[in-house]
């Protein structure tokens, strides 16, 4: 009887694989197939200097605008094939439609950096830095202006291969930024090794700063840090005026969040730079001192 059983939950168990390969075939087609048909969009959201009330950049964030499920976020079907190569061939169309939009914002007489989001996967490809080179090198009056993120938590998976990614994009005058800084707890160890220019402290540490101590001592902690290791910092998640107030008084100038703008299609982006104003607030808040 056990045999029997056996051969029965083998049965079972094998189907439901089957299932499970099929549906992942399934998904895989079917992103693949969104690729062809041009079903993905770059929104872009600005990065501003709160104090000067400059724009300073520009995230590009990706979308699947679905011909039935309408506009979909990342989270959506990203998680789907961050493990698969798949999510290489979406980051080279991220990329390559990050140099274009910057080519047509350039031939408007706008010109600002855009950064773009690599998966784990995509930077520890042996041929990442060598495909990077082929692309900015077809790109050539914008190309010093992109920028890489990465997750802190995807760059700790294999620190020395980041570092050294990291230092070859520095070599071609392409920065990095370590994303979602503190949700590592790496920080301090690992900062030392991961020469990215800048670390963007993580949206969660930053919309609670104005209830939470601990919070704030978080946030505050990695502006010191970031001073410390001569790293530029940014706060994601700015969502009230209040926040970029607090934000300026810790010594963090450059912020991106909600209460800025939400992300937006490339062609409404210059348009809304053009006008942005920072509230008057802002500019006569006084320096924090660091001593
Ligand atoms: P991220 O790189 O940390 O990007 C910031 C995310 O926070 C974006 O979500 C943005 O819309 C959202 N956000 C910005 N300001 C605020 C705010 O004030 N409040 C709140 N609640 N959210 C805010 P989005 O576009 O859904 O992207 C989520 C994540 O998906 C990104 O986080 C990034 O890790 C990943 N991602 C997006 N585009 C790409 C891509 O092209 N390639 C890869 N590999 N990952 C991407
Ligand atoms: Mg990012
Ligand atoms: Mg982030
Ligand atoms: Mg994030």
């Amino acid at each position: 009887h056990a045999k029997e059983a056996g051969k029965n939950s083998c049965h079972l168990f094998d189907t439901e694989q089957d299932k499970f390969k099929r549906s992942r075939q399934d998904r895989y087609l079917r992103i693949e197939q969104a690729l062809d048909n041009q079903e993905f969009r770059l929104y872009y959201q600005p990065k501003v200097d709160l104090r000067q009330g400059t724009v300073i950049g520009a995230e590009a964030l990706i979308r699947w605008q679905h011909p039935e499920r309408g506009l979909l976020p990342p989270v959506d079907f990203l998680p789907l094939i961050e493990d698969d190569d798949l999510i290489k061939l979406i980051g080279d169309w991220v990329i390559e439609s990050a140099l274009q939009q910057m080519e047509t914002w350039q031939a408007a007489g706008f010109a600002i950096p855009v950064s773009v989001n690599i998966a784990a996967r995509q930077l520890q490809a042996p041929e990442f830095i060598e495909k990077l080179k082929a692309i900015l090198y077809l790109h050539p009056e914008v190309a010093h202006r992109l920028e890489l993120e990465i997750l802190e938590t995807a760059a700790l998976e294999d620190v020395v291969k980041s570092s050294r990614v990291i230092d070859e994009c520095r070599q071609l005058g392409i920065r990095f930024a370590l994303d979602d800084f503190g949700t590592g707890y790496s920080s301090l160890t690992y900062l030392k090794r991961l020469p990215a220019e800048t670390i963007k402290i993580d949206q969660s540490f930053v919309r609670e700063i104005l209830n939470d101590s601990h919070n704030l001592v978080i946030v505050r902690s990695v502006i010191g840090l970031a001073r410390s290791f001569q790293r530029e910092v940014i706060a994601e998640g700015v969502e009230t005026v209040e926040h970029g107030r607090f934000l300026i008084q810790l010594g963090c100038d450059r912020a991106q969040g909600f209460g800025i703008a939400k992300p937006m299609p490339g062609d409404a982006f210059a348009d809304w730079a053009r006008q942005w104003q920072a509230p008057a607030e802002w500019r006569t808040i006084s320096d924090i001192k660091w001593d």
